[in-house]
């Protein structure tokens, strides 16, 4: 194999068949290599360097990557039945239903099986207009709801909007963890309201602990209905199997993707209380998707949601997370202001920096250092610290001394730019 051939190959293919402008970005970003295999925590290139993944696929790996056991349920069902034939029952699509069922919080019990996030969240969108008969949504301000046109419309950030204006209408944004903003807006035209209950790619954003609790009673009073998305939050990201449950909220219909698919297989699903999901039942088709839902991802979301409970993975990230943010307190202490910020819960954890090109720059360092990381979608001056949930201790202390590395590399530069 000539490894050298395969990444010039592939950047020459990027740039003549996929988009030269993202191939331009990942050499920028000093990427410029192929990924090939990975295991736990880690990804190796084709040349046999090792990465820790501390972005993972914006947060895909729960269960981490490759797990044994998702990768072994799948082995076996591809050879058996991959897809379904859409006209008789499935046992792994309804297994799958009914273990959401069991472990999400309150009374949702049915769930609609796509392909992604963003699937997730037209059809969390559609089932709430359709039940409620009325047509306005609210999302806040820097959220992030996919890039398909439903959720594009409720997503916060103008950037990604702009150029496909006008979006879906009756569409409004409050600041996030604003409560009289939003009680000033719902009211008995509001269909939903639609939130991450910690802001992923705004730059992750923690609301007040009683903030969800308020939003769920004003949609309660305007008989709106309020959808969490758990897609980056939710399957134990946040040290607690949902977001929503270290707020003592349960959404009417909770969106999940991402690790869904144990990091192996696509999958996203909404899920929502017997009540709501009377509108679909008269007609069955009237929401429905060709693969979403098919044997195999079904099975690897079966496997992925066993492992999260047998593996205990919630509470260790909880701990881990902990530990991480304490470590990260101190390197602060010690940034000299280049941290602003640190902000997070369990091992979805941001770093604010002053400014978005500090922040690419300890991107780019890190990466130098085997270390991946990324910024957050809407908000460029935060670095995502997000790894698989399997991470080891022993790596998460590579990472932060790899970041404390970072860092110093980065002042030295910013001080030699300065004294020019
Ligand atoms: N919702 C949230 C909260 C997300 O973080 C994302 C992706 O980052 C999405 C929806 C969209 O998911 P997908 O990229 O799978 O369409």
């Amino acid at each position: 194999m000539d490894e050298k051939k395969i990444v010039e190959e592939t950047i020459e293919k990027y740039a003549k068949y996929i988009n030269p402008g993202l191939a331009r970005y990942y050499k920028f970003a000093q990427l410029d290599t192929v990924e090939w295999t990975s295991a736990g925590s880690k990804v190796w290139d084709v040349f046999g360097n090792e990465y820790i993944d501390c972005l993972g696929g914006f947060g895909v790996f729960n269960v981490g990557r490759n797990h044994p056991r998702v990768v072994q349920a799948v082995k076996e069902q591809l050879e058996r039945l991959p897809l379904s034939t859409r006209t008789l029952f499935n046992k792994h699509q309804a297994d799958l239903a009914e273990m959401l069922a069991r472990i999400t919080p309150g009374n949702l019990q049915y769930s609609f099986f796509g392909n992604s996030g963003t699937e997730a969240v037209e059809g969390a969108l559609k089932l709430a207009r359709f039940y409620t008969g009325r047509e306005k949504l609210i999302s806040a301000k820097n959220s992030f709801h996919g890039k398909t046109m439903g959720s594009l419309s409720l997503s916060g950030r103008e950037v990604y909007k702009k150029p496909f204006l006008p979006c879906l209408p009756e569409v409004y944004h409050v600041p996030f963890n604003d409560i009289d903003a939003l009680k000033q807006l719902v009211d008995k035209e509001t269909a939903a309201v639609i939130l991450e209950p910690v802001q992923g790619e705004g730059g992750i954003i923690i609301p007040s602990p009683d903030y969800l609790k308020q939003v769920k009673s004003i949609c309660e009073k305007q008989g709106a209905l309020l959808i969490l998305d758990e897609i980056q939050t939710g399957l134990g990201r946040t040290g607690k199997m949902f977001a929503c449950e270290h707020f003592d909220v349960v959404p009417d219909i909770m969106t999940l993707a991402k690790g869904l698919g144990g990091g192996v297989l696509p999958i996203g699903a909404f899920i929502s209380t017997a009540e709501i999901w009377k509108v679909f039942e008269e007609n069955p088709f009237i929401h429905s998707s060709t693969l979403g839902g098919n044997p195999l991802s079904c099975v690897a979301g079966i496997e992925t949601l066993k492992i999260l409970q047998d593996e205990n993975i919630p509470e260790l990230t909880r701990i881990k997370g902990e530990k991480v943010l304490q470590r990260l307190g101190e390197i602060q202490a010690e940034s000299e202001g280049m941290i602003q910020e640190i902000r997070g819960i369990g091992l979805l954890i941001g770093i604010q920096f002053g400014d978005s090109d500090i922040a690419s720059l300890i991107a780019m360092e890190m990466a130098q250092r085997r270390v991946l990381v990324a910024y957050t979608l809407n908000n460029p001056t935060v670095i995502r610290i997000e790894p698989p949930l399997t991470i080891s201790y022993e790596e998460l202390e590579t990472v932060l001394s790899r970041l404390n590395e970072s860092l110093v590399s980065v002042r030295v530069l910013l001080n030699e730019i300065e004294g020019e």
